[in-house]
């Protein structure tokens, strides 16, 4: 291939990611923006391959053919509550690719000519050093994401006296294991593992201790580094379109880190420097459980049928339950009653961002009636029925009342200020977070037990029966 049609494949693959990414900005553009991101990485792919002479056409067709029924049979196969354990890997992936990328450059031949032709390359080496250690970072911390959102119990919140400044003595060992792999070239290779090495502790304690309600900006945080990494490698390599793709990654995990930051009200700088809410200490479930009451799906549908407004707080009970088109059926049926249906969705339920609007728009649900938080909370006083749908965290009212609570300080989606309230879940088992909610003991609180699915299918029953 010539080198003109490979510059013209990476501008036409960098300009469809950002037409991608703008797509994705729009629940209806949302689809297209992610095939045109996924043409743009096949032509990026595609062209890398071919200018390298890896692989042949055919070789290129079948690799292709193998990529798309893996990719296929995964999609078709994943179940969308393991969806955020899944991103979480594949940033992890791609920093373990960065460090071994960069790591392979450092072995190869042109790294050693270079070095013995003693030429001055302090930018590459730079680079090298950058990728090798956010890499590693997001490798090792993107693998304890994992396990925690797979609710692994080795992984649970594990702190100790110290941690902070063992944290700042590797990230300032693992600089300075940078800094001599720029300085000594000729040592490079073992500057760079060593580096790698500290680097990977440093991700996995950074990660290991945050639990509560700071685990999304986490994840946005890592998917954002992972990004920086392969960027890192962009220049490493000489290889444009890496720089482009890794800088928008990079770019736009920042920019969700922030928009996470300021829906779970927690500063970027203390995310950085590892100093987020983890544990502490909150009020046991026999201080909180003292008057809990149960109601039945019939009643819940006569209190439905006498109201004139309803808000549906949705959580991530509602995607273990897979409850979104029985919902979507209750909406419907209530709508043709003239009872008003809103939806308040909290912007770090479920377990990814967004995580509520893709199940609510798979089931067709007017993207109209989702509302944000704040939008919500402004009109909570006026909602007759506020049905919570396997939520627990982010309809807490101790994120407002206990300052030892692990999720203090969050804002919350505030059902306790509605008239009634309705909390659909299996038992009084915890969240993510792990601490009981005075919501399912509070006076205007009616608890229906069950799976999420089946109660609210039982409840347009009971109207189909009256
Ligand atoms: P929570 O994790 O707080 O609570 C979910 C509730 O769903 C549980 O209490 C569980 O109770 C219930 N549930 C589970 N299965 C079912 C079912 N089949 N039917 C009915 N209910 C069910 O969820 P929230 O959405 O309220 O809060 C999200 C939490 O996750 C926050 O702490 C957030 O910080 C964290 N997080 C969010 C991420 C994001 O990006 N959105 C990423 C990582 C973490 P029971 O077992 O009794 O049924």
């Amino acid at each position: 291939m010539s080198p003109d049609l490979i510059d013209l494949s990476y501008l036409l693959a960098a300009s469809l990611f950002i037409i991608g990414l703008k797509g994705l900005t729009k629940p209806r553009t949302a689809v297209r923006g992610n095939l045109l991101s996924a043409l743009a990485m096949l032509i990026a792919v595609a062209a890398t391959l071919r200018h390298q002479d890896i692989v042949g056409v055919t070789g290129l067709l079948i690799a292709v053919g193998i990529g798309s029924f893996v990719g296929t049979i995964l999609a078709l196969k994943i179940e969308m509550t393991a969806m955020p354990q899944l991103v979480a890997l594949f940033n992890g992936l791609g920093g373990g690719a960065s460090v071994l990328v960069a790591g392979a450059y450092l072995a190869g031949k042109e790294f050693s000519a270079r070095v013995a032709s003693g030429a001055c390359f302090t930018d590459v080496l730079t680079a090298t050093a950058a990728s090798g250690l956010i890499g590693a970072v997001t490798l090792s911390g993107s693998l304890v994401a994992f396990a925690k959102l797979q609710e692994l119990k080795f992984v649970k919140d594990v702190s100790f006296p110290g941690q902070k400044l063992l944290n700042l003595f590797l990230a300032v060992g693992a600089i300075g294991l940078g800094w001599m792999l720029v300085t000594q070239p000729e040592h490079a290779q073992a500057w760079y593992w060593v580096m790698a090495c500290v680097a990977t502790g440093l991700g996995i304690l950074l990660v290991i201790s945050i639990g509560g309600a700071d685990m999304p900006v986490v994840i946005a945080l890592l998917n954002s580094y992972s990004g920086l990494a392969a960027s890192a490698t962009g220049f490493v390599l000489n290889n444009n379109l890496l720089i482009i793709a890794g800088a928008l990654v990079g770019a736009s995990g920042l920019i969700l880190t922030r928009i996470m930051c300021k829906a779970m009200n927690r500063s970027l700088g203390a995310v950085l420097f590892g100093t987020m809410q983890s544990g502490g200490t909150s009020l046991s479930d026999e201080e909180v459980y003292t008057s809990v009451r149960s109601t039945s799906a019939d009643e819940v549908a006569m209190m439905l049928e006498v109201s004139q407004n309803v808000l549906i707080v949705p959580g991530y009970g509602m995607a273990v339950a897979q409850a979104q088109h029985a919902v979507r059926d209750l909406t419907n049926l209530l709508l043709n009653r003239d009872v008003d249906v809103q939806f308040g969705i909290h912007p770090v339920a479920g377990r990814m961002p967004g995580h509520m609007n893709v199940l609510l728009a798979e089931a067709d649900i007017d993207y109209e009636r989702l509302k944000e938080m704040d939008e919500v909370n402004s009109t909570m006083d006026q909602v007759d029925v506020a049905i919570v749908l396997g939520a627990n965290d982010v309809v807490n009212p101790l994120a407002r009342t206990d300052p030892n609570s692990p999720i203090a300080g969050m804002p919350i989606i505030d059902v306790d200020k509605a008239r009634t309230v309705i909390v659909i879940k299996r038992s009084l088992s915890p969240g993510f977070a792990g601490i009981a909610n005075p919501l399912f003991a509070a006076d205007n609180t009616l608890m229906l037990f069950g799976d999420g699915k089946k109660a609210i299918t039982e409840i347009t029953k009971a109207f189909d029966d009256a």
